[in-house]
This record gives structure tokens, C-alpha cells and sequence, in this order.
């Protein structure tokens, strides 16, 4: 059986040097994600609050956590002092409470935007169409306190790689002419354990690995 290191080591040996791995630890203990450290992993993703408080309290201080869940707004108080990157930013109502935040920390926290496009119906994330037209109007010029690093969203959950890449390429389209627009935009974070040599094709710059590195999550804890 491989470790937690060998993964992490051969994932890293196919990104190109332009793209980066978030090793996602959800629902795994502190201690796999020291292992993953020792190894020389930084950058972890989270999608519970208490769950990254937690870790961040008890482990290293230069880790990078990023917040890859649906975060309630209520919950954003929690993180803002230290969280590096939201890649789940799927409402104008959420952003306003990371400004408010941010400001109280004097911090400017690091943001992607989500993007619904895969098939399964869900209330998460913003269409192309209006996150298009609301960035048009200037809308995110309105938040001092959050800087607009890029754009996140998942395939469809689906074994036809066809679709799949249909998908990555939508949100990497989107990317680009978005980019064109929000000059602090240069992230593009697609692809999870099943999916993300995909979307390294299509040009990803983050990748999400939870079950390749860590194994499968046991969700009854
Ligand atoms: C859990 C999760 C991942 C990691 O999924 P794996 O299939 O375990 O690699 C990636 N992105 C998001 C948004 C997640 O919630």
C-alpha cells in the first residue's frame, strides 16, 4: 500500500510547474494531514469550519488552508483571520459578509468565484450568465477587502470523460474572457481525485485532491 508521501509525490511529478496541488484532508484526522506536511505539502482544503479551525489551531503555522465547501455566512467570522484562499464564493450575499470580515481583520482575503455548469441540480454556485453580467456592471469593484484571484467550479459526475472535459473546458473558457476583465484573476481551480487529469488539459492551475492522497473518507466521525 502507498503512503500518504508517495502520492503526494506522484501526483506532484504530473502537474506542470504552473499549477498546484490542494491536498483536500476533510473528515481525516490532523495526524494524516502531518504526514502529508512531512512530506512537504502546504496547501490543504477544507469544507467544514470547525473542521479547519480546529487544524489550524493544532498544526503548523505555515500551512495555507483553503475553505473549498458551501460556507454559510454566519460561519465566515470564523475563518477570516487566517483562512488563504475561498474557492466556494457562490453569492453576492456571502462576498458582503467576507468584505465585512476581512475589514474587521484588517485583511484582504483571496477569493475564487464557483461556477455551476455540471448537470446535477444544485443551489451552489453562479451561472455564467449573470456572474458575466455582474461582473460587467462592476461588481466586484465594491469589495475593498477581497481580492478576485479566479474562478472555481466542478465537472459533471458522470464516467463519460466527453462530458466531463465539455465541462473543464466551459469553466476555462469563462476563465479567459473573465480574465480580460479582472486583472487580479490567475487562478483556474478544477479537478478532484477522478477527474483531474482532465482538467489539467484544460488548463487548471489548482487541483483538489482529497481520496487519491488520503484514502477514502469515513463520514461517520
Ligand atoms: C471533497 C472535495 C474535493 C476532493 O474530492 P476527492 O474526490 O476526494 O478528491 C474537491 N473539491 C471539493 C469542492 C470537495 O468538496
Amino acid at each position: 500500500m502507498s503512503s500518504i508521501a508517495e502520492r503526494i509525490n506522484e501526483i506532484n511529478a504530473e502537474l506542470p510547474g504552473s499549477t498546484r496541488l490542494v491536498a483536500v484532508s476533510k473528515y481525516h484526522p490532523a495526524d494524516a494531514v502531518a504526514e502529508a506536511y512531512a512530506a512537504g505539502q502546504r496547501v490543504f482544503g477544507e469544507s467544514h469550519v470547525q473542521e479547519v479551525v480546529t487544524k489550524y489551531n493544532e498544526l503548523p503555522k505555515d500551512i495555507e488552508w483553503h475553505f473549498i465547501g458551501h460556507l454559510q455566512t454566519n460561519k465566515v467570522k470564523y475563518i477570516a483571520p487566517f483562512i488563504s484562499l475561498i474557492h466556494s464564493v457562490d453569492s453576492f450575499h456571502l462576498l458582503d459578509e467576507i468584505e465585512k470580515q476581512a475589514s474587521k481583520c484588517n485583511r484582504v482575503i483571496a477569493v475564487l468565484l464557483e461556477l455551476h455548469v455540471a448537470q446535477e441540480e444544485t443551489k451552489f454556485g453562479f451561472s455564467t450568465e449573470s456572474l458575466k453580467s455582474d461582473i460587467l456592471a462592476g461588481k466586484l469593484k465594491e469589495y475593498p477587502h477581497v481580492e478576485f484571484k479566479g474562478i472555481m467550479g466542478m465537472a459533471s459526475h458522470t464516467d463519460s470523460v466527453e462530458l466531463i472535459q465539455q465541462d473543464f473546458h466551459q469553466i476555462a473558457a469563462f476563465y479567459k474572457e473573465m480574465k480580460t476583465i479582472v486583472p487580479s484573476f490567475s487562478e483556474l481551480s478544477m479537478g478532484m481525485s477522478g477527474d483531474y487529469r482532465i482538467a489539467l488539459q484544460e488548463g487548471s492551475s489548482l487541483v483538489r485532491i482529497g481520496s487519491y492522497i488520503f484514502g477514502e473518507r469515513d463520514y461517520s466521525k
